[in-house]
């Protein structure tokens, strides 16, 4: 089958890799991909975002299956043009992608079918936020509506900070996006994302991740779109993990498909565990990044698979062979990341690191320029292992990581720390 992916990110390189492990893959192109990607697949220039660009380049080029990386394409309804044009296309609608795209949208859902979550309220003027945050007190939570590429949360632990950033965001510094914020509850606890597929009726929980976002050892710093992850998270025990089903997903599931608008892709649950019980942060509409590299390393194959089990609505007989084995991936960022960077330093050693069913350096932003690999991004490498347990995985991530040679580049060194003190 000739499949195409739409993204350029490690989230990309890890799916690429992934799908072009099962034989039920004949041609992988990514669209645009990166220097990384082209190892695995062809890449191929596309205007992702421009749904009849994408249904026309599947037509000359006889994709039989699509593959929707980013929530932005996903939004703009680019997965709807595609299943309009009768190409099976894995992703949400657009109507269905509003759980990432509307705060509010997914808070509504959320009252609807019951799902804990922290509780809430809306706004379109400064006034009434303010007296609400005054009423409330800190720590409170100010959210921009929209996509504001994970800048639009201010966790605000002083009611200054609060109320500025309802100036900020009412005030159009997000743009449309902010025109509309949400203020919620703060929930204390420790944060852990959960994956499922649905084909908008069934569900197949295909892992737990746990991320690390600040930029510094100890988790410190500012925040980033993340600097490591691994799988499983300890702290989503089967017992939550069946609780969240029952709680949160399942009936989000069944409220999109109540309202004629149902989800079928991944979903990916971020929650919030306190007291042995999950509640709903925040719901995306594809893979993290770079959850989605430990959860590729752990799935490999079988990943083709379930994407096209969901597409195709037959999740109900699909199933994933665990092998009870253990991901992370440190990612290696340009110096100054996320503040000014660099770019276009070179990159050498990776020709050293070993790339097979355990290890895989994923590339984020990278190019390839007269024969050498360069940085083209903040995030720039995801350096990713599997192993019996977390500490062989990081060990042998870490053990990739002093081959790699990049003066330009740093990265944390303490990824997996919390699940295995
Ligand atoms: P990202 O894309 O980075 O995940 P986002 O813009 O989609 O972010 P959220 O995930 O809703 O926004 O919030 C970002 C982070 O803020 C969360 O991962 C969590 O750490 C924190 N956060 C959000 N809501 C709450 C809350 N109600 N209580 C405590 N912390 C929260």
């Amino acid at each position: 089958m000739n499949i195409l992916i739409l993204g350029s990110g490690g989230r990309e390189h890890a799916l690429a890799w992934a799908v072009a492990q099962n034989p039920k893959c004949d041609r992988l192109i990514v669209a645009p991909g990166n220097a990384g990607i082209a190892g695995v697949a062809e890449c191929a220039d596309l205007d992702i975002m421009d749904g009849a660009a994408v249904v026309e380049f599947c037509a000359e080029q006889a994709i039989e299956f699509l593959i929707v990386g980013p929530e932005a394409p996903l939004a703009a309804g680019v997965a709807d043009a595609a299943r309009a044009a009768g190409i099976l296309t894995f992703g949400p609608s657009a109507a269905a992608a509003r759980l990432e795209a509307s705060k509010a949208f997914t808070k509504e859902i959320c009252d609807a079918c019951g799902a804990p979550t922290a509780g809430y309220a809306r706004f379109t003027e400064a006034g009434p936020a303010k007296d609400h945050i005054r009423a409330q007190g800190a720590p409170i939570v100010v959210k921009a509506d929209g996509l504001a590429a994970g800048k639009g949360v201010v966790v605000a632990m002083t009611l200054d900070e609060a109320l500025a950033a309802v100036d900020d965001m009412l005030g159009g510094a997000f743009g449309a996006a902010g025109a509309e914020v949400v203020i919620e509850e703060f929930m204390s606890g420790e944060e852990a994302s959960f994956f499922v597929l649905t084909d908008g009726v069934n569900v197949l929980p295909i892992g737990t991740a746990q991320d690390h976002k600040r930029v510094g050892d100890g988790d410190t710093g500012p925040n980033t779109g993340g600097m490591g992850a691994y799988s499983p998270a300890p702290v989503l025990t089967p017992a939550i993990q069946q609780q969240a089903l029952d709680q949160i997903v399942l009936p989000t599931v069944r409220e999109m498909a109540a309202r004629g608008t149902p989800f079928q892709g991944v979903l990916y649950a971020g929650l919030m565990i306190e007291n042995g019980r999950a509640r709903l942060v925040e719901y995306n509409v594809r893979f993290g990044d770079p959850e989605c590299q430990v959860l590729m390393m752990r799935l490999g194959a079988q990943a083709l698979d379930a994407l096209l089990a969901c597409a195709e609505g037959r999740l109900a007989e699909a199933r994933i062979d665990w092998a009870d084995d253990h991901a992370l991936t440190v990612v290696m960022a340009a110096r100054g990341y996320p503040g000014a960077y660099a770019k276009g330093t070179v990159i050498r050693g990776l020709d050293r690191c070993p790339e097979d069913s355990r290890h895989m350096v994923f590339h984020a932003g990278t190019a390839l320029n007269e024969g050498e690999i360069t940085a083209t991004g903040g995030r720039v490498l995801n350096v990713t292992a599997r192993g019996d347990t977390l500490s062989d995985a990081r060990n042998r991530a870490y053990a990739m990581i002093d081959h790699i040679r990049w003066p330009e580049g740093f990265c944390r060194s303490d990824i997996g720390w919390r699940a295995l003190k």
